[in-house]
């Protein structure tokens, strides 16, 4: 059994297009907090909360700027984190071992291609 999430804007109630919504479900399970990511092929902006930030932030496209800004007001004076300045990352902990995988299984010419 699978769990779906619901992700919206908290700007606008906006929900993300299918891929995107893949993509933040990813971004779910990394194991991080006080971080910034983009989340494509939306271009959505998702703060990693947890501990003294609360949960877990979104927005859309339009709305990153708003995100940020909201984030600095509230917690700026708490932790370094929302200061973080772009470019944010499109991924954060298993960068390194996507990467590998993806190379691994290039040069065994499997998946597709
Ligand atoms: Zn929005």
């Amino acid at each position: 059994m699978s769990v779906r999430f619901i992700f919206r804007c908290q700007f606008c109630s906006e929900q993300p297009d299918p891929l995107t919504q893949l993509n933040l479900e990813k971004a779910m399970r990394e194991i991080t907090w006080g971080a910034y990511q983009n989340v494509l092929p939306g271009r959505w902006l998702m703060f990693h909360a947890h501990g003294l930030y609360g949960s877990p932030r979104y927005a859309c496209d339009k709305h990153r700027g708003d995100l940020v800004a909201h984030l600095r007001e509230h917690f700026g004076t708490i932790g370094f984190h929302v200061w973080k300045r772009p470019p944010y990352p499109n991924s954060l902990a298993h960068a390194d071992t996507d990467h590998a995988w993806i190379a691994a299984t290039r040069r065994q010419g499997g998946w597709g291609s």
